[in-house]
């Protein structure tokens, strides 16, 4: 397959995958919000603008609200340590969310909930500090079940846009099928874009790169025995005696692979290099 049919297919899988998680996201209509009830000065907020902080999944998130007497006019979350691309969904939707809905109490973005809570948490403490009491931030959205149903064809249909799946895609688009990606969540990625480093033992870099032969005899060993032997042997024999052809696989897609000196993981103490996941599928994807 060309580099140029390649690269349309994959193309084709991405605007699927994102299109379906737009899709599957958006399978529920939300109706207008029951609007807040107001005190008995007629108001909900002091206007003006403050700031609230939340816990999200890697630490506090910072948010700023600005409110008029009796509307959320603008959140923007100012200051986060979250995983990028991860987040990104929660941090563009949330906020938007709540203004559009005037609550904080608006669905999270799924595959990014410690974000998604975070900031919500951020905002509720950025609107009590505004004056308003906690039950009228936080009507329930309502919702009219719909259904959205779209007529899609291709030759392979790959349920999930994890690593697997990504690069099952990719095969098979290699290989001239149209494929279609489902993913449940509103982000591509899985669990694979939660990896900290890459297992490659005796990968075609490793090699050109002089490193040692990696001992995979000891690692199984060491491996089993941590398990106590519970661990399927031969999926854990094949994941070592395999992994290089995923390293080289990547490769040959464009992944630059970095060395790490200090080992976060076995393969890297035995001196083979360390690339995080989330890496892996945004070059899948954006072959
Ligand atoms: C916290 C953590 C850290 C890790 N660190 C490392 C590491 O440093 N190095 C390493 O080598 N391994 C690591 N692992 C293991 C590694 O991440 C997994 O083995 C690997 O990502 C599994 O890939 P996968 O494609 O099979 O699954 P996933 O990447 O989880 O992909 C599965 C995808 O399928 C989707 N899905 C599931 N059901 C459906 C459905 N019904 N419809 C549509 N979509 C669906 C999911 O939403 C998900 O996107 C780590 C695992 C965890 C949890």
């Amino acid at each position: 397959m060309t580099k140029k049919a390649f690269s349309r297919s994959l193309a084709i899988i991405l605007v699927l995958v994102l299109s379906l998680s737009t899709i599957l996201v958006g399978c529920t209509k939300e109706q207008d919000t029951e609007v807040a009830g107001s005190d008995s000065t007629g108001t909900l907020f002091t206007p003006g603008t403050y700031e609230g902080e939340g816990q999200g999944f890697n630490g506090p998130i910072k948010v700023s609200v600005t409110v008029t007497e009796n509307e959320i006019t603008k959140v923007e979350v100012v200051e986060h340590s979250e995983t990028e691309n991860i987040a990104t969904s929660a941090i563009e939707q949330i906020p938007a969310a709540i203004v559009e809905h005037q609550t904080v109490a608006v669905d999270g973005v799924t595959g990014a909930t410690g974000a998604s809570n975070g900031i919500k948490e951020a905002v509720k403490e950025a609107l009590l500090k505004a004056g308003a009491s906690e039950d009228q931030i936080s009507k329930e959205v309502k919702k009219e079940a719909t259904s959205n149903v779209v007529d899609l064809e291709a030759d392979v249909v790959v349920v999930g846009a994890g690593g697997s799946g990504t690069a099952a895609a990719v095969t098979a688009a290699e290989n001239g099928a149209k494929v279609i990606v489902l993913e449940k969540t509103a982000i591509p990625g899985g669990t694979t874009a939660n990896g900290g480093g890459f297992f490659a033992a005796d990968s075609r870099k490793a090699r050109e790169i002089g490193h040692e032969p990696v001992d995979t005899d000891m690692i199984f060993d060491m491996w089993m025995k941590e398990m106590d032997w519970k661990a399927d042997a031969n999926l854990v024999r094949q994941f070592l005696d395999l992994s290089h052809t995923t390293a080289d696989w990547l490769e040959d897609r464009g992944l630059v692979f970095h060395k790490v000196e200090e080992a976060v993981q076995q393969s890297h103490a035995e001196g083979t290099h360390a690339i995080t996941s989330m890496t892996i599928i945004q070059r899948l994807q954006n072959n």
